[in-house]
């Protein structure tokens, strides 16, 4: 039995894209983007023989620059709530450095009500619902945060939490990594206190490594459990918000101080969970998940009846533009 009142009937994957404003006092005469026309993106394509030419690439949403944090939490609304019916879901924020990923998931640096991002605003939701429904189903709503880099799983709610954490798949409570902390959560206070110790578990290590934090994945999963107070029955469902890593090329020549088999980590696991949801995508038979530890840990949540949004991101300068039209020829690669 389905208590989701509004129903998304998007399928199991869809596509968003968001393109940032420029920066204040930063302003180019142009853009990259040509245009937004309802759920269409055009973007500029320059030739290297004189007329410069246009492609459009046409998406479930697009975001413009003025599109506020709760617009696009409204369009995302009903995929998110999906999860107290049972099924899984899985957010990635997709892009190069800079464009707004974590803008979109998390927010501005200096958080005001406004600006707070997806990972707070699904939350929220998902307590207001727990509330409605309170006198039907028993929801118990837990969070683990993680990051992976490196091609390694690290546990961002524990202290000193460096170990190796090992992933476990088909696990009977749906959690995929058992020793990372799962913590439980009650209202928006305890969200916001989790989150920042996240921050600060993350940034320990990123001003050691000049910005880490772009070339890490980094993970919040919602777990939910619903017990309907009537049957009695279980119903059981799991939210990933991915910030992914920064999906700009890096070749040999840039990777100064990152190291090269940095760069190929990164490289690979973007490219691993875009093959992931390509297979996905043509119902392909097979769905080649163990290429990186990204679509390991995911591995539960994506295909079968779970949910994938891969909401791209745009910067609007025009030196983004190689960038930008390597970012929409992935989306629609797994469209
Ligand atoms: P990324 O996580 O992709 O590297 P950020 O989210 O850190 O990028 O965004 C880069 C900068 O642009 C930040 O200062 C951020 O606050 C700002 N920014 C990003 N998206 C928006 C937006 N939609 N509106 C206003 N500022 C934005
Ligand atoms: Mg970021």
């Amino acid at each position: 039995k389905l208590y989701n009142q509004i129903q998304d009937l998007r399928g199991n994957i869809r596509v968003y894209c968001r393109v940032r404003p420029f920066h204040p006092g930063k302003e180019f005469p142009s853009s990259s983007v040509a245009g937004i026309e309802d759920r269409t993106i055009t973007v500029m394509v320059p030739s290297k023989h004189g007329k410069d030419g246009k492609k459009s690439f046409t998406f479930n949403s697009v975001f413009g620059p003025l599109a506020t944090q709760a617009d696009v939490f409204t369009d995302m609304q009903p995929l998110v709530r999906s999860v107290l019916d049972g099924f899984n879901v899985c957010i990635f924020a997709y892009g190069q450095t800079g464009s707004g990923k974590t803008f979109t998931m998390s927010g501005p640096k200096i958080l005001t009500e406004e600006g707070l991002g997806v990972n707070y605003r699904a939350l929220n939701d998902l307590f207001g619902i727990q509330e409605q429904r309170k006198d039907t189903i028993c929801y118990e709503i837990a969070v683990q945060m993680m990051e992976i880099y490196n091609e390694q799983v690290r546990d961002l709610l524990q202290t000193g939490g460096n170990k190796k954490l090992e992933i476990r798949n088909n696990s009977q409570n749906g959690i995929a990594v058992p020793d990372a902390n799962v913590v439980p959560v009650r209202s928006t206070a305890d969200v916001i206190d989790l989150m920042n110790l996240g921050q600060k578990n993350r940034t320990v290590c990123s001003t050691a490594m000049n910005d880490r934090s772009s070339r890490s994945h980094s993970c919040l999963t919602v777990h939910v459990q619903g017990r309907d107070l009537t049957s009695g029955t279980v119903l059981r469902g799991c939210m990933h918000l991915v910030d992914l890593a920064g999906s700009e090329r890096v070749d040999k020549s840039e990777v100064v101080g990152i190291g090269l088999k940095e760069a190929q980590h990164i490289n690979k696991s973007l490219a691993a969970l875009g093959d992931v949801i390509a297979a996905l995508a043509q119902k392909s038979t097979h769905v080649p998940y163990r290429n990186s530890k990204l679509t390991q840990l995911l591995q539960d949540s994506l295909g079968g009846q779970a949910k994938t949004l891969m909401f791209i991101h745009i910067a609007p300068e025009p030196d983004a533009i190689s960038e930008s039209i390597s970012t929409l020829k992935f989306a629609e690669r797994v469209s």
